[in-house]
């Protein structure tokens, strides 16, 4: 792996937010961002938790509108400079319009996202916990990569590929396919006219 292979990125500030959260879930989120800093080169800083605001919550459904929660992020970003990313990190359950759950949500080509820890357990399996970590990872990547305008890709095993279920972020890797990649150094490259 080339020196530049890990910090597609280029480190970018990135606050991880646990949002409703439960207190040994924090540990967590310092992982994350560890892991996001050793394979893509975020600078993360680990944000203050936020509960769960009941505004949120979908009554017909039992869930937490992603929409909802990455508008009220944005809404409450206090003027948090646009080249600094926010990930939130939920229990939540969270749906969105036409999908019975997501695994995540981001503004594309934002600033913000949110990514669920509540259907990333496979159901009927009690599974160690470094599988967890490791999808939690993978989904968190794919998110910050709509995040730099990343679209979803067809390429199996790249991060961006659509996951509908637990064991379809097993079949991807925490990395960008060369084509997503590409994109991506084109997306995070500054703009000329900047010093
Ligand atoms: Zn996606
Ligand atoms: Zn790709």
């Amino acid at each position: 792996m080339s020196a530049g292979a890990t910090t597609p990125f280029e480190r970018r500030t990135l606050h991880l937010l646990p949002l409703a959260l439960q207190a040994e879930d924090l540990s967590l989120v310092s992982w994350l961002g560890s892991a996001l800093a050793a394979c893509a080169g975020f600078l993360p800083v680990q944000d203050s938790p936020l509960p769960l605001d009941r505004a949120w919550i979908d009554h017909s459904l039992g869930q937490c509108s992603s929409n909802l929660i990455v508008d009220a992020l944005i809404e409450r970003s206090g003027g948090r400079a646009d080249e600094e990313w926010t990930l939130a990190i939920t229990a939540a359950d969270l749906c969105a319009p036409g999908r019975q759950f997501v695994f995540g949500e981001a503004a594309l080509g934002g600033s913000w996202a949110v990514v669920s820890l509540a259907r990333l357990h496979a159901a009927d399996s009690d599974e160690p916990a470094d599988i967890i970590r490791s999808r939690v990872l993978t989904e968190s990547l794919h998110e910050l990569g709509h995040l730099a305008g990343l679209a979803h890709c067809e390429q199996p095993g790249c991060v961006m590929v659509r996951a509908a279920l637990p064991t379809d972020v097993d079949r991807k890797d925490a990395e960008f396919c060369p084509a997503c990649r590409l994109s991506l150094t084109i997306a995070l490259a500054p703009e000329p006219h900047h010093h």
